[in-house]
């Protein structure tokens, strides 16, 4: 997902319900991690829900993410009700930034956006996997339900493990090559190393005693990679180089 499906669409500041109370929330510590809970919205009905006027509830997000793009909601320095944990200073509403992950659609492909945006965040602040949080951290409910297992929380686990491979992805400077490019990276490390031991003959050659009338005789040797070492020729070897030279026979 690139950078041009994060949409920022921030709800106004006298959105009903006190659903952005304004709080800073200028040094957040962790991020935690929601499904919808609703099958079938996506990013912009989820979006749209926090200025629908027959929304009654105090309840809302920063970051909401489905198959095909990201909304920021409220801004990532101010709070958001989503942890239902109360307002106190050290509490998941005060503290952390939410993510709701959309269960609609190619649910695979949202959970590899959600692991692709969340390991951006973390990059960004220096963060490793254990800032991650449940809402199930904060208040015991049971979200994000898809990834509960019946309390095994097995998709939590690979989640965080889909996104620590994003991670290290970003600290190895991007994407993983493609087949072609790892090709491509191979067929170049043999010509520098072509390159390399062409340079080092050509340095020893400087340095060593080999006739004038026998170099012509002695570069070819060397490029059929029939001697390795022609400066230990003696003075027979060279002749008997430069005849079947000249007889083309290298
Ligand atoms: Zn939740």
């Amino acid at each position: 997902m690139g950078t041009g499906n994060y949409v920022v669409d921030h709800i106004p500041p006298a959105t009903p319900c006190n659903r952005r109370p304004a709080h800073p929330m200028l040094q957040p510590t962790t991020i935690t991690v929601h499904n919808t809970g609703n099958p079938t919205s996506t990013a912009r009905n989820e979006r749209d829900w926090l200025t629908n006027p027959s929304n009654n509830r105090t309840a809302s997000y920063h970051i909401v993410i489905d198959e095909h793009q990201a909304i920021e909601c409220i801004p990532l320095s101010e709070n958001s009700w989503h942890a239902g944990d109360g307002s106190m200073p050290a509490s998941g509403n005060r503290t952390s930034i939410s993510i709701e992950i959309c269960e609609s659609g190619n649910y695979a492909q949202t959970l590899d956006h959600a692991a692709e945006l969340i390991a951006k965040l973390l990059a960004e602040r220096g963060w490793g996997i254990d800032r991650l949080r449940r809402h199930f951290d904060w208040s015991g409910k049971i979200c994000p339900r898809l990834m509960y297992d019946k309390g095994k929380w097995t998709g939590w686990l690979q989640f965080k493990q889909q996104i620590a491979s994003k991670l290290t992805q970003l600290a190895s400077g991007g994407e993983t090559m493609t087949k072609e490019e790892k090709a491509l990276l191979d067929s170049l490390k043999t010509t520098v190393t072509h390159l390399a031991d062409r340079v080092v003959y050509l340095e020893t050659k400087q340095r060593m005693n080999i006739p004038a009338w026998a170099q012509s005789a002695v570069d070819a040797a060397v490029g059929a990679g029939l001697i390795h070492k022609p400066e230990e020729g003696s003075e027979d070897f060279y002749r008997l180089l430069t005849v079947i030279h000249r007889k083309g026979l290298i």
